[in-house]
């Protein structure tokens, strides 16, 4: 048995913003490729632990003058550097107990099942699609599954296996799910990413799953300032439920195929770096998605969209140059003003002006 403080107190000084633990048996019913019980059957115990995307990064965004710090900082950063550095840290707390440290950092398009809808088989990756866009004639291209994958073992589950992550920072206590999708913490709303451990040490003590004030406000701002309107309106009945320990939890069902169109490139009104007149001519309709909503967005929408707006920010962190973060801004803005969380975080609010849309 190991003691939930001492690994607390060891992932703080480690790096994290928060953690929380939970026993393993929270995730029983989760579907068996996205059940973190397989990973390592004897675990008992999944640490989470809470990175905070500090929230200068996004304004270079928010002022409309400097797009590159977001996608580096905020996700090549956090999950490349500052997340394993402290998993590598707290896992050598535990091992040093005498129990096993399972570290498990962010990592996309790992699962038998797609990341972005749960399909199986060939979608794409997002990591390196500007590559698969310049090598799809004479290489194969990069996916979102692993589909050739099987079980190693008989009764097993096909590697890599890829939980949510969301749902098991909802597991340990982090915080709640948004209607947008994003955890959203008590002291960071939507501004955090999150890592994970799991172990064979059972704990002293767990987390229970937040039951505090409702931190998403089911204010519609997210749904308001998304630029491809990839977030359902709040009354729209679109949602996904779950069910975690006997508590429900919902959220907007977001079209994802949409969002990633979206985030990396924003659309007309939001990116500075493509001429008016590229989303005039829309040749050969490659940015339909983009301009009609009518559209369905597929990987297919999203290769012809990245092919023909790669060259306009040619810049390259290991991930996708994220150029929106629009609900994420609106959330933070949201409930910096009107409380649920952050309250009283920062000395001036994120906004204090009107958010900008170029003219065109
Ligand atoms: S990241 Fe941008 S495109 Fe995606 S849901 Fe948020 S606001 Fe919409
Ligand atoms: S913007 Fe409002 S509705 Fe959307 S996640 Fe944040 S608090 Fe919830």
């Amino acid at each position: 048995m190991l003691s939930s403080k001492l690994i607390k107190e060891a992932a703080l000084a480690a790096g994290a913003d928060m953690c929380g633990i939970s026993p393993m048996t929270r995730f029983s019913g989760a579907p068996d490729e996205m059940n973190p019980q397989f990973l390592f059957p004897e675990a008992k115990s999944c640490i989470g632990f809470v990175f905070r995307i500090p929230r200068g990064v996004q304004r270079g965004i928010e002022e409309g003058t400097q797009f590159y710090q977001y996608p580096s900082m905020a996700y090549g950063g956090i999950n490349e550097i500052f997340a394993p550095a402290t998993l590598y840290h707290v896992g050598k707390v535990i091992e040093d107990e005498g129990y096993e440290a399972f570290v498990y950092r962010n990592t996309g398009a790992r699962g038998v099942v797609s990341d972005m809808d749960g399909s199986e088989g060939n979608t794409l990756s997002p990591e390196e699609q500007i590559e698969i866009n310049e090598n799809a004639k004479t290489h194969t291209a990069h996916h979102r599954s692993v589909q050739f994958t099987r079980p190693a073992r008989e009764g097993g589950v096909a590697p890599d296996l890829q939980f949510q992550f969301r749902i098991a920072a909802v597991a340990c206590g982090l915080g709640e799910i948004g209607w947008s999708k994003m955890l959203l913490t008590p002291d960071f709303g939507p501004l955090q990413r999150v890592a994970f451990l799991f172990t064979d040490a059972e704990f002293d003590e767990y987390d229970k799953i937040y039951d505090g004030p409702a931190l998403c406000r089911r204010c519609g701002a997210c749904v308001r300032e998304c630029p491809g309107g990839c977030i359902p309106s709040i009354d729209s009945g679109k949602k996904i439920m779950i069910t975690l320990e006997g508590k429900t939890i919902e959220w907007g069902d977001i079209d994802m195929w949409r969002c990633y169109a979206f985030y990396t490139h924003a659309g007309r009104y939001y990116n500075p770096f493509v001429p008016k007149e590229v989303w005039d001519k829309n040749e050969n309709g490659a940015l339909d998605l983009m301009e009609d909503n009518k559209t369905v967005a597929n990987e297919q929408e999203i290769m012809k969209v990245y092919t023909a707006l790669q060259k306009y920010f040619p810049s390259w962190v290991g991930y996708n140059m994220a150029k929106c973060g629009g609900c994420i801004r609106a959330c933070v803005s949201v409930l910096e003003k009107k409380g649920g969380c952050m309250e009283g975080r920062f000395n001036e609010p994120l906004r204090k002006k009107k958010a900008w849309r170029l003219d065109r």
